[in-house]
């Protein structure tokens, strides 16, 4: 018989360590040091099947920093029994199997541990690299999407979920996440999926568009500065993600602090859209975008013509102020 390898859920969470004097002393190339990991493995119908755990002995930052200490109840004493991070992390790796897919809660952990990986000289999964992102999933179904982010610690508590109050240690933390996963619908998780930005797209042909239910998302590639990449055509263009059609603007991409930009546009079918573009620094001047569209309505379209009305008198009143 044939072995068939079918796809597996690796939920993972980090713990991490930073400069104990804040920026000064810091590594800009490696800022958190991950100093734990801790993952389960769960089978397509979402059954646990393994768990993964593992000390790393730090080697940037050698000293906790108060914070990380408090939160973890870690001592250098026991992380300096831990394994190298090289070792640990190509374990994980080839613990993870051929075909999974990481959960994780917030952004920010499938980030640093491709970070680290770099850091240490360790090839990266080839990208794009999608993953489930439960900490959104949740917000979406129980915070009706809007900014709140909820601590795991909400989230368990929220879902009635059986805890030993053990929270900020790796292997507990994905434990807890496991639970939560086991508990969200499949399908929402499945139609929500997020794309890991550490590795920005290299060319045009390797930019990302995305089409869900509510939105469409483009990732560009890298751009020189911010304003190479609002004179790309593909960057500005404002295309409607129902039906593919050129929607017309009705407000320009516009700015208040250059980090994000917004516009309005129309669709002859589908009606009006919101357009949001987020810069993201690379370093140095670098920088790759990320563009929303979503269908809005009037109401939504008003606070956009406000918005642009605001920057636009805070404009006019600095510049009265300089004369
Ligand atoms: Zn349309």
């Amino acid at each position: 018989m044939p072995t068939y390898n079918s796809m597996n859920y690796i939920v993972l969470d980090l713990e991490w360590n930073q400069s104990p004097r804040g920026k000064e002393g810091e590594n800009p190339k490696i800022p958190f040091e991950i100093v734990e990991i801790g993952a389960i493995k769960l089978n397509e119908h979402r059954e646990i099947i393994d768990s993964f755990s593992r000390l790393i002995k730090p080697v940037v930052y050698k000293e906790l920093h108060h914070i990380i200490k408090e939160l973890t109840g870690f001592t250098m004493t026991e992380l300096n029994q831990g394994d190298d991070f090289k070792t640990a992390a190509n374990d994980f790796i080839r613990w993870c199997g051929e075909d999974y897919k990481f959960c994780t809660w917030g952004s920010l952990d499938i980030t640093e541990l491709f970070r680290n990986m770099k850091y240490h000289h360790i090839k990266l999964p080839a990208p794009p690299v999608f993953y489930y992102d439960l900490q959104k999933v949740f917000n979406i179904v129980y915070e009706n999407g809007d900014r709140t982010t909820r601590s795991l610690e909400y989230a368990v508590d929220y879902l009635k979920i059986e805890t030993d109050d053990n929270f900020h240690r790796a292997y507990y933390d994905a434990l807890y996440t496991a639970y939560v996963f086991q508990k969200l619908e499949l399908d929402i998780i499945h139609k929500y999926y997020s794309i890991d930005y550490f590795q920005v797209p290299k060319t045009k042909d390797d930019e990302i568009n995305l089409v869900f239910d509510t939105y469409s998302k483009y990732v560009s590639m890298a751009f020189n500065n911010k304003s190479d990449a609002m004179k790309d055509k593909e960057v500005t263009s404002t295309i409607c993600y129902k039906c593919g059609r050129k929607a017309k603007k009705k407000i320009r991409w516009f700015s208040d602090n250059s980090k994000v930009y917004y516009s309005l546009s129309s669709c002859p079918e589908h009606g009006l859209i919101e357009g949001k573009i987020k810069m993201r620094k690379i370093s140095g001047e670098r920088y790759f975008i990320i563009k929303i569209l979503s269908l809005t309505d009037e109401k939504g379209a008003a606070q956009l013509k406000d918005r642009q009305l605001e920057i636009r008198a805070k404009r006019r009143r600095k510049r009265q102020a300089g004369k």
